[in-house]
């Protein structure tokens, strides 16, 4: 089955509102190209700050505009905390949870990560799940029972209740790959990718199998095309080569 490709980008803690430059340019990119065949949606998280100027920026136009993280909880005192609700409030559509920066930094647990899943759902986003392994797990050859292991437990039970394959997208980020310049061999990107659509198969059945699978870890438009190209990858999230919109539209380029 073709599932349509995502383009999404990870501004991370990066941006300021001279920064909503770069989104109105991959936004006019958008609108004055040809849509081809195997054109993705297109997505840019920026920082939370963000969020809501860029909604207005851009409204009714193509590209989507997700966040990066959010709380489990609806509301309540947790202070610094921003709930699922209050970014759809601001104009998200989907939000990045299960991040390796927030794993590592923050201590989350794949059970803090379903619990977001939840959240994102509840709200009404979509929830771009995160898995990978560290360069360690790797050199211990843990990669796949890793990543099966967080996929399994990062997502609720059921694909109900709100929780859809379409709300559903699944990142394979090696966590050695990010922001290192280094990329996983396309070998090993369709050995991990086959492993989490089989995951994906046997839990959730068809549902499962219609979830985009995308990978990230230092894409760039000079290798985009060849990632892009593996079985089971349906698109990818970029962190650093998403902050200029000429970077980004170079590898939006490279899909179909
Ligand atoms: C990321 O942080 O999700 C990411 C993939 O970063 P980069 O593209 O910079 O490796």
């Amino acid at each position: 089955m073709a599932l349509r490709p995502l383009l999404a980008g990870n501004w991370k803690m990066n941006g300021l509102k001279s920064a909503l430059t770069e989104a109105d340019a991959i936004a006019a990119a958008l609108r004055t190209s040809a849509p081809a065949a195997g054109r993705p949606d297109v997505m840019i998280c920026p920082p939370a700050t963000l969020i809501a100027s860029m909604a207005a920026a851009l409204s009714g136009g193509e590209l989507i505009i997700g966040a990066q993280d959010c709380h489990a909880l609806a509301s309540g005192a947790f202070t610094g905390d921003l709930s699922a609700e209050m970014l759809a409030d601001a104009g998200a559509r989907a939000v990045i949870v299960g991040h390796s920066e927030r794993r590592a930094a923050h201590g989350e647990r794949d059970c803090d990560v379903r619990a977001k899943v939840v959240a994102a759902y509840r709200a009404g986003l979509t929830a771009i799940v995160c898995v990978g392994e560290t360069l360690g797990q790797r050199a211990a050859g843990l990669t796949e029972a890793v990543v099966r292991r967080q996929l399994a437990k990062s997502l609720p039970d059921t694909l109900s209740d709100g929780a859809t394959a379409a709300n559903t997208v699944v990142a394979y980020e090696p966590v050695w790959a990010i922001g290192s310049g280094h990329t996983t061999s396309t070998e090993d990107v369709a050995r991990v990718h086959a492993a989490l659509a089989d995951e994906l198969g046997t839990r959730f059945g068809d549902a499962g199998r219609s979830i985009r699978l995308l990978y990230g870890g230092s894409v760039k438009a000079s290798n985009a095309r060849a990632l892009m190209a593996v079985p089971n990858v349906h698109g990818a999230l970029v962190g650093g080569a998403s902050l200029k919109a000429a970077d980004f539209i170079g590898i939006l380029e490279s899909f179909g």
